[in-house]
């Protein structure tokens, strides 16, 4: 979609994978709330939520934002089963967040 590329990242939550376990929540309580109905994490502000069957397979969002992106960044790399990816969008693929520090791909 067009205008889901006009920011420098894309966060995404690959939802159906959550294990429900809260750590993202607790790292970034401003970016992320655990869902009362199904216990898995939201990403609070999704711009788009990917839904099959009445069920959020993904949802995202995009950003800018460094102090986000830190929040985002940091929450991605507890996340035990690695489902929370941050996407560089001129390029498409996923930053590495487990080989590369912040200060290196701001
Ligand atoms: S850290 Fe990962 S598995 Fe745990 S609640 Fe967040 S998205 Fe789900």
């Amino acid at each position: 979609m067009e205008t889901e590329n006009k920011k420098k990242y894309t966060i995404e939550l690959v939802r159906v994978g959550c294990i429900e376990c809260g750590a993202c929540a607790k790292m970034a309580p401003t970016l992320w709330e655990m869902d009362k109905k199904d216990d898995k994490a939201n990403l609070k502000n999704a711009t788009d939520r990917r839904i099959k069957d009445n069920v959020v397979m993904s949802e995202r969002i995009q950003t800018d934002d460094i102090k986000g992106y830190e929040g985002y960044f940091q929450s991605a790399k507890c996340c035990p089963v690695r489902v929370i990816h941050i996407i560089d969008n001129e390029t498409g693929k996923k930053i590495e967040i487990y080989t590369q520090k912040l200060d290196e791909i701001k």
